[in-house]
């Protein structure tokens, strides 16, 4: 939704009025169903301020998604932290040692973590070893 500020050019009446986009505002003024409220005049223009509205409103949109991505950030981060303090780094040959801890009853302390394919995940699943997929940060994986 975009809030524009209208002018009535006949009667100078401003006034506020919403759209579904620009491109709606666009099409109801082409169409002539833009009016002003007081005079009735199809005189009515978007008045300057009106870009400044939308930019800061699409601004402060892409503000709140930085903010949660931020967060979702950090959520990861002291995930990746947790695991890295508690569990071992097995890199490429995830799937082999889940399958050996899994076999051989290996009762390690340490889960461990690493890097699979989603075949290897499937097969592991398969074989009733449990794995979770966490998203991993790239600038951030060892
Ligand atoms: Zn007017």
């Amino acid at each position: 939704m975009i809030k524009y500020k209208l002018i009535c050019k006949d009667c100078n009446n401003l006034f506020d009025s919403w759209f579904a986009s620009s491109k709606e505002y666009e099409k109801l003024k082409k169409k002539k169903y833009l009016n002003c409220h007081l005079c009735n005049s199809l005189m009515v223009e978007k008045t300057l301020m009106s870009p400044s509205v939308f930019t800061s409103k699409s601004e402060g949109e892409i503000k709140i998604k930085d903010d949660k991505y931020k967060k979702i950030k950090k959520t990861i981060n002291e995930y990746q932290k947790f695991i890295k303090k508690n569990f071992n780094y097995v890199g490429e040959n995830f799937a082999y040692e889940a399958r050996s801890i899994h076999y051989k009853n290996k009762k390690k302390l340490k889960g461990i973590y690493g890097s699979a394919s989603k075949e290897e995940l499937k097969e592991l699943r398969e074989e009733g070893i449990e794995a979770e997929v966490i998203p991993w940060l790239k600038d951030n994986n060892n």
